[in-house]
């Protein structure tokens, strides 16, 4: 009851109070000294960098003692680090002549307990004792700067990585395929320096522009690539093979892709010359018997996927033994290399000629029937015999004798071909030498 007596007295007065213009001397709101030496944020009052008054939160922000502490100095300038004083001088000038009647600003300050500060400020002009003052209101963001400068220094960490990786790399725009970022190995390898690359696109680059959106229709489907193949070309023109490894990513606030790619042309060269040595005689350049046989037997599949004819044909040189004796290793070979290059006269592009062994020779002639083959064999018998062979004692003639063998349905594979044509052959030698038999 007695409370509620009061209220409503209280009440009426509160009502009065309401309706009357408030003054900072009512002594109804509380002190305003009061507020501002007791509030949490720090307050500071300078003219031209002599300080007025500070608050107890301003004192502690910087680690003085007392809020005396700081206007007992002569100038506040000693508060930042010296190098930012023509700095700071020349922001305040330029505000107290603006138009402006406050402003806000970020700036490094020194703590008497030696920390690094970094406070936002709102500095408002007022008039202090008749004098034209600045009233800052200061918070201290430097957990945020430094929490900034963190981030910055593990970006900088992470293009120092990337730029000393000896891998290109870069980091590409989704939108357009711009370079956002490039290093070193990049440049060497594109033969372009960072500048112009980092005003350019990936597309530029690639010897099929195409490509570029299929390595993005396939990004759309996975997060990352590698072991994409892609033709690159370099500023200076040079073509080459790249295998490229690409991530999706964020790069600055944008959807982006991390590319790393590799030169692997001296890798595919090595590889070809590999695959050449394995699989090609180096006398003749001719498919060896090994890689003849796997040729020879995709062509019979091929042959009986389509119902077409196939004939193989034996070529064995006649007494290439006396050729050796007589003019020498060396001009043997030499004949070799003439019976080849002769026989190819007689050939088409899709006929496949292989060295099996010595002086002994296949071919499998596709989409050709025995009689068809038997032609063959014979232009190219007639072909060898008008090709003179050079040597030191002269030149001279060669004759070959040769067996033909066409596919059987019966036939299991190219060994059933080569037998029969093997069986041809003998009798072909057998009858006298440079002569054509047929095995059907
Ligand atoms: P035939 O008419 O019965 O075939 O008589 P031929 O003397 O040619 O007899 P054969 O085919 O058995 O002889 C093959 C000879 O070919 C034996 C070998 O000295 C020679 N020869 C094999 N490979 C090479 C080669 O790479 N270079 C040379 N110069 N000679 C080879
Ligand atoms: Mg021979
Ligand atoms: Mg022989």
């Amino acid at each position: 009851m007695h409370n509620m007596g009061k209220k409503r007295s209280t009440d009426d007065t509160d009502d009065e109070r309401r309706r009357r213009p408030r003054r900072l001397d009512d002594g109804i709101l509380p002190n305003f000294r009061d507020m501002i030496e007791q509030s949490a944020q720090g307050i500071l009052v300078h003219s031209n960098f002599k300080p007025l008054y500070a608050n107890t939160a301003f004192a502690d922000l910087l680690g003085f003692e007392t809020p005396q502490a700081i206007t007992d100095l002569p100038l506040i300038r000693s508060l930042f680090p010296q190098e930012n004083w023509p700095q700071i001088e020349a922001q305040y000038n330029d505000f107290m002549r603006s138009d402006k009647t406050s402003q806000h600003a970020r700036v490094q300050v020194l703590s008497q307990d030696g920390r690094d500060l970094w406070l936002t400020v709102i500095a408002r002009k007022i008039d202090w004792d008749e004098q034209q003052a600045v009233h800052i209101c200061a918070f201290d963001m430097t957990p945020n700067i430094k929490l900034e400068q963190l981030l910055l220094a593990n970006e900088q960490k992470l293009r120092a990585i990337l730029e000393i990786l000896p891998v290109p790399l870069c980091i590409t725009r989704r939108s357009d395929g711009r370079f956002l970022f490039v290093n070193r190995k990049l440049c060497f390898l594109l033969q372009q320096s960072a500048g112009p690359l980092l005003r350019s696109c990936a597309q530029d680059y690639l010897v099929d522009p195409q490509e570029w959106d299929k390595l993005h229709a396939m990004l759309d489907r996975v997060s990352d690539l590698h072991e994409i193949e892609v033709k690159v070309r370099s500023a200076l023109g040079h073509a080459f093979t790249a295998e490229v490894a690409a991530i999706t990513m964020n790069h600055e606030d944008q959807p982006a892709l991390l590319i790393a790619l590799n030169d692997v042309s001296a890798r595919k060269k090595l590889e070809d010359e590999l695959f050449h040595q394995a699989n090609t005689d180096p006398l003749t350049s001719l498919s060896n018997r090994r890689f003849f046989m796997i040729q020879a037997e995709q062509e019979i599949r091929r042959a009986r996927r389509f119902s077409r004819d196939l004939s193989l044909i034996m070529v064995d040189l006649d007494h290439f033994k006396n050729v050796n004796d007589t003019y020498g290793h060396a001009t043997g070979d030499r004949a070799l290399e003439t019976l080849v290059r002769a026989s190819f006269k007689s050939l088409r592009e899709s006929d496949i000629m292989g060295r099996l062994g010595g002086e002994e020779f296949a071919i499998i002639l596709p989409e050709t029937s025995l009689e068809a083959a038997k032609d063959v064999a014979l232009r190219l018998l007639a072909h060898v015999a008008q090709t003179e062979v050079p040597s030191e004692k002269g030149a001279f003639h060669m004759t070959t004798s040769l067996g033909v063998s066409a596919l059987r349905p019966t036939d299991t594979g190219i060994d059933d071909l080569l037998n029969r044509a093997d069986d041809a052959l003998f009798a072909a030698k057998r009858e006298g030498r440079n002569r054509v038999e047929v095995l059907a």
